[in-house]
């Protein structure tokens, strides 16, 4: 979801928003919003909600950044990645992991490198495959697992 922060009553997003994948979305416009809003108990219980999972997220991964490997995280952002995109092939360029992991683009190499000689992801101009999600848990650090179950708990 974007424009959450129409949701807590701010106008203007801090954020850049970055469509990383095909799809379809809905959109609404901001009054058309903030009257659903209104009306609406069960929408803003579940925005409510999905704020609470964004604070943990965002906890989680400041404090990822600091204890986990470059290798760790990458199977961790491939493994939210993979959930979202409901595919187990997805585009991503090395430009964008740099960008979100906060590494140079040499270290996403390396760790994509190193996932793929353990045969867990096949990596290729710009695509991924996720080829043994198991594999690719156990590689990945433990707050891929913190955030899967903030989301089943709390999101359903
Ligand atoms: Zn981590």
């Amino acid at each position: 979801m974007c424009g959450i922060a129409l949701a807590l009553g701010v106008n203007v997003s801090a954020n850049r928003a970055v469509v990383q994948g095909a799809g379809t979305a809905l959109r609404i416009g901001a009054a058309n919003f903030r009257r659903e809003l209104k009306r609406s108990v069960a929408l803003r219980s579940l925005l409510n909600r999905y704020v609470s999972v964004l604070l943990i997220q965002l906890a989680q991964t400041a404090s990822c950044i600091s204890a986990h490997l470059v290798k760790q995280r990458l199977a961790r952002w491939l493994l939210m990645s993979h959930d979202r995109a409901h595919a187990d092939t997805f585009s991503v360029t090395h430009a964008f992991l740099a960008g979100m992991l906060g590494v140079r683009r040499v270290g996403v190499t390396e760790a994509a490198g190193a996932l793929q000689s353990r045969q867990l992801i096949r990596y290729a101009r710009g695509r991924v495959k996720i080829v043994d999600r198991h594999g690719l848990e156990a590689a990945a650090c433990g707050c891929y697992a913190i955030d899967r179950d903030t989301y089943r708990q709390v999101l359903g």
